[in-house]
């Protein structure tokens, strides 16, 4: 018989991606059992109009970066090469297309991106389509979580990952003032982000 595919789908606005993010998603590749972990980076965010995103190409191009050295990680353009407003449950009924019924779909995102889930266009269709992964660092309140997450009715997983006191905002807001990064995403990123100007005006 066949094995059945075990694909994370690891969504995220990646700008840029960083250790956090790395880590993330090689424990959710033990913790679940997958077969392998497919990048998601976001075309033009659906939320988010507080600032200015990094364009879709950079940020896929530090993804592949970043991810290029593990076996089991890839990077998907399906959210980049899309035009228009970027939903989740889009992308995983596109996925069930291409892999078919059988496949087993895990989409891992940050907890406070899950926490949104309510609002999320769909957000029943998409806990029909995949498991709900929620990655958290430790000390975020996982109670309040839970509650917010029965209260919609959506079964979520959740993983606690100390990686991810690293955050994207953080790292901006380094590289604008100079600050060293070096221990927190991958130096190849960094030297890319670097050499196209990217974080230097601030947020
Ligand atoms: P966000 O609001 O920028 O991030 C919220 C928090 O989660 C931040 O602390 C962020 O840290 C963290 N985070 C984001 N992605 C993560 C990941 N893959 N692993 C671990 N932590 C992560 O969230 P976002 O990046 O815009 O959205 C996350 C995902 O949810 C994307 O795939 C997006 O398309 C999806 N989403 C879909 C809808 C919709 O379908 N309507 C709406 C909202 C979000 P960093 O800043 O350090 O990453």
């Amino acid at each position: 018989m066949r094995k059945r595919l075990r694909l994370g789908i690891m969504g995220g606005t990646f700008d840029p991606i960083h250790y956090g993010h790395l880590v993330t998603a090689d424990e959710a590749l033990v913790q679940f059992n997958l077969d392998r972990v497919l990048f998601m980076p976001t075309g033009e965010p659906a939320r988010k109009t507080h600032r200015q995103v990094t364009s879709a190409e950079h940020r896929y191009l530090m993804t592949v970066i970043a991810t290029a050295s593990h076996p089991d990680f890839a990077v998907s353009r399906l959210e980049v090469d899309r035009p228009g407003v970027t939903y989740t449950v889009d992308t995983m009924l596109e996925l069930r297309s291409i892999h078919g019924p059988d496949a087993e779909l895990f989409f891992i995102t940050g907890a406070d991106a899950v926490l949104d889930i309510l609002t999320w266009k769909d957000s029943h269709r998409l806990a029909d389509v995949c498991t709900l992964i929620a990655a958290t660092r430790p000390g975020h309140d996982l109670a309040e979580f839970s509650r917010h997450a029965a209260e919609a009715g959506l079964a979520v997983e959740v993983m606690e990952v100390p990686a991810l006191a690293i955050s994207s905002t953080d790292i901006r807001e380094r590289m604008a003032s100079r600050r060293p990064v070096r221990y927190l995403l991958p130096e190849a990123v960094a030297t890319y982000a670097e050499k196209n100007a990217l974080y230097r005006g601030g947020l």
